[in-house]
């Protein structure tokens, strides 16, 4: 199969061209190259002419409509990242998001090119903040969702990859477009950059360099971390190895297991082995008044795992070293 990744130079997307590759496929990875890196696509340089690397935006309508026509399945990764860049670029995440996406999608559906549609778990906002703050209960894909004013920031981006998701969804339900969405939830691993804010890149840059490790609020904040390679190996299968079509349908993609940001951070400094402090700063600080996190965010992965088999394969800890070992050997 002839794959087209968008965002292909990013962190999901260079490791989904591996994956891709080490299977068998050929890849286009089209990338602007705003967040993404030609290094992170040293691996799949190897791969010769089964592999190329086109730099380009999504907003461009006719290399997107050129493209996706010469593909036999398209994904579509390409998006701002990061809070703190959604935060300075509120813009830019909007029209990018829904132009670039707009563009995928009318092209797709013109040629009948299936299509996967990148979201992102911030769609369920404060969710089970509301529903079960302290307790156990998971984020289903038909969960409520609970978000804010597009006045806040944070929301923003939210509403904007939901939009995202309506958009392929109508395009499905009228057209009959081969399109499928996944909601990723927090995704970390080798070639994640620290330089968008993410919690763990973070915290292992700042146990490396012997200085704090910030946590933002109280630390009692609760996440779930999946490697990035199992979310490649996910989106995979769904799209290349179905058992049967999931047009038109929306998946989770994440692992269950959770842990408190506090806890995160001692790991951290357990596995690096220092014995740096820990410092609480609020989150004001760190990222600008009226800020609004949630204190739980935590998948359930019954839908994906019935359709296609599919299950987190890396623990946490796996996923530290693998982290800790790639920000040694490159920093
Ligand atoms: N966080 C933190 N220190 C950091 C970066 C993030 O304590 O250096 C917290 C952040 O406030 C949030 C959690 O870690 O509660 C996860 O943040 P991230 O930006 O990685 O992802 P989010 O889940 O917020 O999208």
């Amino acid at each position: 199969m002839k794959v087209l990744i968008t965002g292909g130079a990013g962190f999901i997307g260079s490791h989904l061209a591996e994956k891709c590759l080490a299977e068998g496929h050929s890849v286009t990875a089209l990338d602007d190259l705003s967040t993404g890196t030609q290094d992170n696509l040293n691996t799949a340089q190897t791969y010769g002419t089964r592999f190329q690397f086109i730099e380009g935006s999504v907003e461009d309508t006719k290399l997107v409509h050129d493209l996706v026509a010469a593909h036999d399945c398209v994904y579509h990764l390409a998006s701002v990242v990061g809070v703190k860049r959604v935060l300075a670029e509120p813009l830019l995440t909007v029209r990018e998001g829904l132009r670039g996406t707009d563009a995928v999608l009318e092209a797709a559906d013109a040629a009948q090119v299936p299509t996967l549609i990148a979201s992102t778990s911030e769609v369920y906002g404060r969710a089970l903040d509301y529903l079960d703050p302290e307790g156990s209960q998971r984020l289903a894909e038909d969960s409520v969702l609970v978000l804010g004013t597009p006045a806040r920031h944070r929301w923003l981006y939210a509403i904007t990859k939901l939009a995202k998701e309506a958009l392929a969804i109508a395009y499905h339900r009228q057209k009959g477009s081969p399109f499928v969405v996944v909601r990723f939830f927090n995704t970390v691993g080798p070639r994640q950059s620290p330089a968008y804010g993410m919690v763990i890149p973070n915290f292992v840059q700042a146990a490396l360099q012997g200085r704090p490790i910030p946590v933002y609020g109280s630390g009692q904040q609760r996440r779930s971390f999946l490697h990035v390679q199992d979310a490649a190996e996910a989106i995979y299968r769904l799209l290349l190895t179905p058992s049967s079509p999931p047009w038109g349908e929306i998946f989770n993609v994440g692992n269950p297991h959770e842990i408190s940001i506090r806890e995160l951070a001692e790991l951290v400094l357990q596995l690096v082995g220092t014995s740096s402090a820990i410092e609480y700063i609020p989150y004001e600080e760190s990222y600008g008044p009226g800020f609004e996190d949630m204190q739980r965010r935590t998948p359930d992965i019954t839908k994906i795992t019935q359709w296609i088999g599919w299950k987190p394969q890396k623990s946490l800890s796996q996923i530290l070293e693998e982290v800790i070992s790639y920000a040694t050997s490159s920093a």
